[in-house]
């Protein structure tokens, strides 16, 4: 008989998440990391005013869901009066970073067991996939943003980590 049955208890599986929660937290090992969206290949409408649909551009009048509520007949602060807004954006998400490959978590698709040089590895949560897959691009913030001024492209899909269950993602970069 395996004398490991059974050894990972739910509480064992617990304790293994509030340990890697706390790694995540954000007073935790993680470090700010700016993700950047894709850019899509048109300019969007405004989501902030009133589109004109004759003109197509900002009827000056705020369409009471967007961001940046502003009085009626001025200049959307969102487009600038042009009723379009740039598709790229960018976010500041705090992710726990491998540096070292050493301690990288192996992924189980054997795509990625030969790291390239300077990639990085990141942990979060499992909530952050849709973020992530969404992000081409990620740069450190931050502290760390000063050793480092490396964009790093991403360079895996998210692989879901955990013990037992899949509550965090681990995700590849490259520098770019
Ligand atoms: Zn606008």
């Amino acid at each position: 008989m395996n004398p490991f049955n059974n050894i990972i208890s739910p509480e064992i599986k617990q304790l293994y998440n509030y340990a890697i929660e706390e790694i995540l937290s954000d007073t935790g090992l993680t470090i700010p990391c700016v993700l950047y969206y894709d850019k899509p290949s048109v300019h969007s409408f405004c989501n902030n005013c009133v589109i004109d649909p004759i003109s197509q551009v900002s009827s000056n009048l705020y369409n009471s869901t967007g961001p940046s509520p502003f009085p009626e007949n001025t200049i959307c602060p969102v487009c600038g009066g042009s009723g379009l807004i740039s598709g790229e954006s960018s976010e500041t998400l705090n992710l726990a970073v491998l540096f070292d490959h050493k301690y990288f978590i192996k992924f189980v698709d054997a795509t990625y067991l030969n790291y390239p040089n300077n990639s990085i590895q990141t942990i979060c949560s499992s909530s952050l996939v849709k973020k992530i897959r969404a992000c081409s691009k990620l740069s450190l913030s931050g502290t760390a943003g000063q050793f480092s001024y490396t964009e790093y492209r991403r360079e895996s899909d998210p692989q879901p980590i955990g013990f037992g269950d899949s509550n965090y993602i681990v995700t590849l970069w490259r520098i770019s």
